[in-house]
């Protein structure tokens, strides 16, 4: 069994005091119980997994009330029982003297966890990069910390109120899975299957946890360095942000358009945090988003030393006060930044945010403050910014200064497939035959892997009988980076793609049309901004369409949110006239 197993305790002292607690070694409780005039230990029997013991712990916890010896195992046997049935035994009365070790010692762990919130498993790394021996049994230094309150511990999936299981280090509540555990030998053990990449993490297994607490010490100014200039909205909201951190309000919003250029625009407010001693974090939620602005930050800051944690980055418990990293790795800090940046990117509202905010949220120190940067903020960020419950800055326009290509709606539907003289919609055979000669491209989104691969394949068919070339792609096809490159490269004149294929891509002279774009399951408004934000990208003249049975009103609402982006682009000055 590999799961550290806790034992329930009552401690006495002659003149009547007591302190309940649980441990994985009462021998280190021992020697500082006697310490502080305690005698004797009431111990339950057997030790218990660590969800079940920190229950137990918590329901004894009263204020007020008085435990007596008989008292403490009914109390201990009640609580047990309400959650899971379990043989508990009446407790074994042992004096301290007998049970303290003459001597104890332990180095000098004051810094060890700082700001990380890990498992027990992850442990003896943190002390191996931490330069120091790691011990037979870390469990007994984490007892130690746990006695004098320094550490945080806490079963790393746990059960509420309900009785339903939610896992402490990602924060989800849905699909955790119960089974036969190899690390307890219980037979019920909640696991978590969605941070599992982490490291799993079960109701048996502890989760240590322990803020930041050194003050920030301001060092010589640091100013960003930059080899271009910020175009004028970059500007504005640059000293926007300056400006936040010198108020009162705890976050803040960059509402940028797609291909805005937000990430520069945090420079100065993340150079300030720094002078003045902070740490700050910039966290984005894939890997090659940090691979890319790894060396965006190090040209911007070269004399800071940066970490970059992504999965198989290394240098995971590295110190630094600059720190880029992906939602998961942000699962491992603890009140640990005074300024968090949380930059979408140009992402779809993908899978996993929710873990990111959370993520985020806890690695925010208690005073820190919070930006999001998006260029499709959720329904319910939006709501807060129009009630002004937190400040916003736009940026509305692209450094080219071209507005964003307004979509246009279009209602037309497409014929069933099967029949050999099967034909796209009139205006998309339109759009297919001018590829010839307009030297353009086009991406045709469709909602579900089972349309792309049907109509993908229909309209590929008829494509190439008018020798035009096109292929397509979802997220179970292989080769898909290698269809992208072709369609930059001029070897396909189309793609037909799902939402998947939108990440990350900007090529230039390009069209778009998504067609069964009332699918609104699929293609919600902010999944049709970030699809419309694709083209034009260079300031080039483009189209983009959304094709449906009917209009919905995701499609309204996100051509009303660009013409609404390109507004506010004219009226502040971003945006030029069209000649
Ligand atoms: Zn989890
Ligand atoms: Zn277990």
């Amino acid at each position: 069994m590999l799961a550290p197993k806790y034992f329930l305790y009552l401690a006495e002292s002659d003149e009547g005091r007591f302190r309940v607690s649980l441990s994985s070694n009462p021998r280190i409780d021992a020697y500082f119980l006697a310490e502080e005039g305690f005698t004797a230990l009431q111990i339950i029997k057997p030790p218990l997994p660590l969800y079940l013991a920190e229950w137990v712990l918590e329901q004894l916890s009263t204020p007020g009330l008085k435990l007596k010896s008989g008292l403490f195992f009914r109390m201990v046997k009640r609580a047990v029982q309400t959650i899971q049935p379990h043989r508990i035994l009446p407790p074994v009365k042992l004096s301290l003297a007998e049970l303290r070790p003459e001597s104890l010692d332990f180095p000098d762990l004051t810094g060890l966890l700082q700001g990380r919130i890990l498992l027990g498993t992850e442990l003896p790394e943190l002390i191996a990069a931490k330069g120091l021996e790691v011990p037979w049994n870390p469990e007994d230094w984490m007892q130690y910390l746990y006695f004098h309150s320094r550490v945080r511990r806490e079963a790393a999936v746990s059960v509420d109120r309900l009785g339903l299981p939610f896992c402490r280090r990602c924060g989800a509540t849905t699909g955790i899975l119960e089974d036969d555990c190899y690390f307890c030998g219980n037979s019920r053990c909640y696991t978590c299957p969605h941070c599992r990449s982490m490291g799993v993490a079960k109701s048996c297994l502890p989760l240590y946890s322990q803020p930041r607490s050194e003050e920030p010490v301001a060092e010589e100014a640091i100013l960003p360095h930059f080899d271009f200039e910020l175009t004028p909205p970059q500007k504005r909201a640059s000293s926007a942000l300056e400006q936040f951190l010198d108020g009162g309000e705890r976050q803040f919003l960059v509402w940028a358009v797609c291909g805005g250029g937000k990430t520069e625009v945090s420079f100065g407010a993340v150079a300030k945090v720094l002078s003045a001693g902070g740490r700050v974090l910039f966290a984005v939620p894939r890997k090659d988003v940090v691979q890319e602005l790894e060396p965006r930050f190090q040209k911007a800051f070269p004399a800071q030393t940066l970490v970059a944690l992504y999965g198989g980055s290394g240098g995971r418990y590295e110190e630094s006060s600059l720190v880029l990293a992906t939602t998961h790795q942000c699962l491992r800090f603890y009140q640990a930044f005074d300024l968090i940046i949380l930059d979408e990117e140009d992402a779809f509202p993908y899978f996993g945010s929710e873990m990111l905010h959370f993520a985020v949220r806890r690695a925010l120190k208690p005073q820190g403050k919070l930006v999001m940067m998006t260029a499709t903020p959720d329904r319910e960020l939006r709501a807060r910014a129009a009630r002004g419950e937190i400040p916003v800055v736009e940026i509305p326009a692209r450094p080219h200064r071209r507005p964003l290509i307004v979509p246009q709606i279009l209602r037309t539907a497409l014929n069933p497939v099967g029949r050999k003289d099967w034909q796209p919609p009139p205006f998309l055979r339109e759009k297919l035959e001018a590829l010839h000669s307009n030297g353009r491209k086009l991406l045709v989104f469709l909602p579900t892997v089972r349309e792309v691969e049907q109509f993908g394949r229909a309209l590929c068919d008829w494509a190439q009988s008018r020798t035009l070339k096109g292929k397509y792609v979802h997220a179970r096809t292989p080769g898909r980076l290698e269809a992208k490159a072709a369609l930059l490269d001029g070897a396909h004149d189309f793609l037909v793609v799902s939402t998947v294929f939108e990440r990350g891509i900007t090529i230039p002279n390009l069209d778009v049309v998504v067609l069964n774009a009332d699918d609104e399951a699929i293609f919600d408004c902010r999944t049709l901004v970030q699809i419309a934000g694709r083209v034009g990208r260079m300031g080039e003249a483009a189209q983009v369409c959304f094709a449906g049975k009917r209009q919905s009103r995701a499609m309204h609402e996100a051509v009303t949110w660009i013409s609404r982006m390109n507004e506010a682009g004219y009226q502040l000055g971003f945006l030029d006239e069209s000649s």
